[in-house]
């Protein structure tokens, strides 16, 4: 089921992504792992003429070697529970640590030129996470 939780505002554009495939790797044993069912995940996207969204279909597997379910993995695309692609994250993280805006200019300017709604919060634990890394 795909969440009903987000308000899609009128003249989104949704792009449909499917990243499902019938075996996949598991990630600690490596056995090739039978798809048995599919998930669906909605991620905000960096827009250039208006709202836009992926709409991933991902296959979900089990694996009989160590009695364990995974989901396809999606990291090019976006943190594991995240609700914005990584293109999202990266622009509006450039914004802050490239650009130097403060958190609520870059929140306006992702909303102004990408039409996403990135809260500075969000934004604020982003910038953390990447100095972090350093
Ligand atoms: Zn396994």
């Amino acid at each position: 089921m795909v969440s009903r939780k987000t308000a899609i505002p009128r003249g989104t554009k949704i792009r449909q992504i499917s990243l499902s495939r019938k075996v996949a790797p598991c990630p600690r044993c490596q056995h090739l792992a039978k798809r048995h069912s599919l998930g669906h995940r909605r991620l905000r996207e960096v827009g250039i003429n208006g709202p836009t969204i992926l709409e991933v279909t991902y296959s979900k597997h089990y694996c009989i070697h160590c009695r364990r379910h995974f989901s396809l993995p999606m990291d090019h695309l976006a943190m594991p529970s995240g609700r914005f692609t990584n293109r999202v994250r990266r622009t509006a993280i450039d914004l802050v640590v490239k650009q130097a805006m403060t958190l609520e200019k870059a929140t306006h300017k992702m909303r102004q030129k990408y039409h996403v709604h990135v809260p500075p919060t969000t934004l604020h634990d982003w910038v953390v996470a990447e100095m972090d890394q350093f």
